[in-house]
């Protein structure tokens, strides 16, 4: 039986690591966390598979729904979804909004979600190994010796193939010297907390852009229904470097949309921070016997930071892909992702990167809108083909 480790256990290592189970691999699965559902640091929304179809699938954006289908499959009738959203509405620092996105979206228990894709990975033969932190990897006559730690302890596996779903900054891109092509503007860092007892309508999606607590990025809330919310922001890494500290932005983004939005709120877990990769699909998403799906990857849509689903399809290619590897008829992994979600992913990025030109100041922001005006900016935020693609792909060159 041909084995397989996977490192990590997010929405992409846990869907591969079950369907490469069912597609007859001895799966392994080292995940640094106690448990693959705790300590969830994201906004949870995602659009419907109906709004995915319609805005991506049918336009050819994304060119095979085969893995978009199989993806919701783990979405949707699970009892994962929490609220349904039918609007985005988009404010540059409060004020009245710039723009509303009429758009059919979820906020899902991605904790559940999670949890219900592994433990059917369990029962279909995955073994999983929590609270072990994946560290180094070497090749020894043809199979992949790693090694992670759990407590003080050093373990170490023999494995054919190793599957790096650990997000980014990825060590096992690092251990196995796969070149992303990322600089620090192609990372966000991300600070989300959940706060209660909001008294907002629940079935929109707030954006906030603004140069002054979210530069490169932008803030949000995120209802998840019974007053619950999502609220956080992103903030380019290189900004970071440069000093520009999230915290002190997330307090400005709450003291500013607090009395419009968080009157009574309050938070009820600490906040957390994450990256998030804006950059687009790798430069290098395997080499030799090591594959990497999702944000590990650049799976993650750079103009507005959707990563759940696509990350799901990455890790639907990357078995089907393994299977015909191993069976010789060896379709190329990188060749599928590009295929599949490449268009997608590279509509965003190059949006991202013009955006990159304006989004440092308010009034750029605002002429940038006024030239686009509201549809094409609504399609622009979705990562859709426009008439601009040509002029994006032109500016991008200067960013
Ligand atoms: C604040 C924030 C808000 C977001 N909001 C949204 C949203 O609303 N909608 C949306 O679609 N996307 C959102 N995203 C993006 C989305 O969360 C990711 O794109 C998605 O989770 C990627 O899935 P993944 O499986 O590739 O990686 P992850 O979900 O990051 O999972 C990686 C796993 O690898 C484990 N790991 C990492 N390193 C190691 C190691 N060395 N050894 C062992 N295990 C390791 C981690 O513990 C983790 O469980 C958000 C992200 C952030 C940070």
């Amino acid at each position: 039986m041909v084995s397989v480790a996977v490192i990590g256990s997010g929405p992409s290592g846990a869907l591969f690591s079950l369907l490469a189970a069912k597609l007859g691999f001895d799966v392994l699965v080292v995940e640094r966390k106690a448990k693959p559902s705790s300590h969830i640091v994201c906004g949870e929304f995602l659009l419907t598979p109906n709004e995915t179809r319609r805005l991506y699938v049918d336009s050819g954006i994304i060119r095979d729904s085969r893995d978009v289908d199989e993806s919701y499959k783990y979405i949707v009738g699970r009892n994962i979804v929490e609220n349904k959203i039918s609007l985005i509405e988009i404010y540059l620092e409060g004020g009245r909004p710039l723009l509303d996105i009429k758009l059919d979206g979820y906020v899902i228990r991605k904790d559940l979600m999670i949890q219900q894709i592994v433990d059917d990975a369990e029962r279909n033969g995955v073994k999983l190994v929590n609270s072990a932190f994946f560290t180094d990897a070497k090749y020894r006559d043809g199979v992949i010796i790693f090694k992670a730690k759990r407590g003080g302890v050093e373990l170490s596996f023999k494995v054919d193939y190793l599957i790096g779903a650990d997000s980014t900054p990825s060590r096992v891109s690092q251990v196995f010297s796969i070149d992303s092509g990322y600089d620090d503007k192609d990372i966000a860092l991300c600070i989300n907390q959940r706060f209660s007892s909001l008294k907002i309508d629940e079935s929109k999606v707030y954006v906030f852009i603004s140069p002054r607590y979210a530069p490169g990025g932008f803030g949000w809330i995120i209802p998840k229904g019974g007053g619950r919310a999502n609220v956080g922001l992103g903030v380019r890494m290189y900004l970071v470097k440069k000093g520009f500290k999230i915290v002190e932005c997330f307090k400005k983004f709450l003291s500013d949309v607090e009395s419009s939005f968080l009157k009574g709120a309050r938070p009820t877990e600490l906040f957390y921070l994450k990256t998030v990769p804006v950059g687009g699909i790798v430069s290098n998403v395997e080499s030799g016997c090591v594959m990497l799906i999702g944000d590990a990857a650049g799976t993650c849509e750079p103009i507005n930071g959707a990563g759940i689903v696509n990350a799901m399809i990455s890790g639907c290619i990357a078995s089907n892909c393994l299977k015909s590897i191993v069976e010789g008829r060896g379709l190329s992994y990188s060749l599928e992702l590009h295929r599949v979600l490449g268009k997608v992913i590279e509509n965003g990025l190059l949006y991202r990167k013009t955006g990159d030109l304006l989004m440092y100041n308010r009034k750029l922001i605002r002429l940038g809108a006024l030239f686009l005006g509201r549809k094409v900016l609504a399609k622009v935020l979705k990562a859709e083909n426009t008439p601009h693609l040509i002029l994006a792909r032109i500016l991008s060159m200067f960013t």
